[in-house]
């Protein structure tokens, strides 16, 4: 009798085993469902992200000018907001400045530092004012732009982070560059009414990193 028990339970053991290790390998298929899942959401999300969003948070601390969004919406148009604090990009031929030919300084439409001087802008036929070099060129900073599925070189305000437009380097000589700059990014000033008065540091919320 009892070697026909041994004979039963050898069986049973082994079929217990089986199931024990059939279980643990759905526990784990089941895990790696679950995880493989939650892992995809974050990349779906970043893929729907508008390209806006080059204009991210951290990278917008290094700037002397912070403002929230709600205090740049109450200073700026609906398209200045758009254009110069999301990135945006005016339609050619429709801004206020591709044609304009004054005498004058253009500046920041957002903290009012000289950009580009009228002496430097010249017709390029794209629809967008066009410079072939800043004002003060370190006014402006240039980073690699890679939204829309092009690479290109955006150039920024240096002392607020306004997106101004994209360099290109099919300009005229001396520098070869083409700044092509949005209008609803700058704000013309006559040369005749440019005064000494430096206005430029006097906003009490710049902050300071360096
Ligand atoms: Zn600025």
């Amino acid at each position: 009798m009892s070697k026909l028990t041994t004979r039963t339970r050898l069986p049973m053991l082994f079929l217990l085993l089986v199931l024990a290790i059939a279980a643990g390998a759905v526990t784990t298929l089941i895990y790696r469902h679950v995880h493989a899942g939650d892992e995809d959401k974050p990349a779906t999300l970043t893929c729907e992200t508008p390209s806006n969003t080059i204009r991210t948070g951290d990278s917008q601390m290094k700037y002397n000018v912070q403002k929230s969004d709600d205090e740049w919406k109450s200073e700026l148009t609906e398209e200045q907001f758009r254009i110069a604090r999301q990135g945006g990009t005016e339609r050619a031929f429709t801004g206020v400045y591709y044609d304009h030919k004054e005498d004058g300084v253009y500046r920041c439409v957002c903290c009012n530092i000289p950009l580009f001087d009228s002496k430097t802008k010249y017709e390029s036929g794209s629809g967008w004012p066009s410079f072939f070099k800043p004002a003060d060129s370190s006014n402006i900073e240039t980073l690699e732009d890679n939204s829309l599925g092009m690479r290109r070189i955006e150039a920024r305000c240096k002392n607020c982070g306004a997106h101004l437009g994209h360099v290109f380097p099919d300009g005229p000589e001396p520098t070869g560059l083409r700044y092509c700059v949005n209008s609803a990014s700058l704000n013309f000033q006559p040369r005749s009414e440019e005064a000494p008065s430096s206005s430029s540091g006097s906003d009490t919320s710049v902050t300071r990193n360096e």
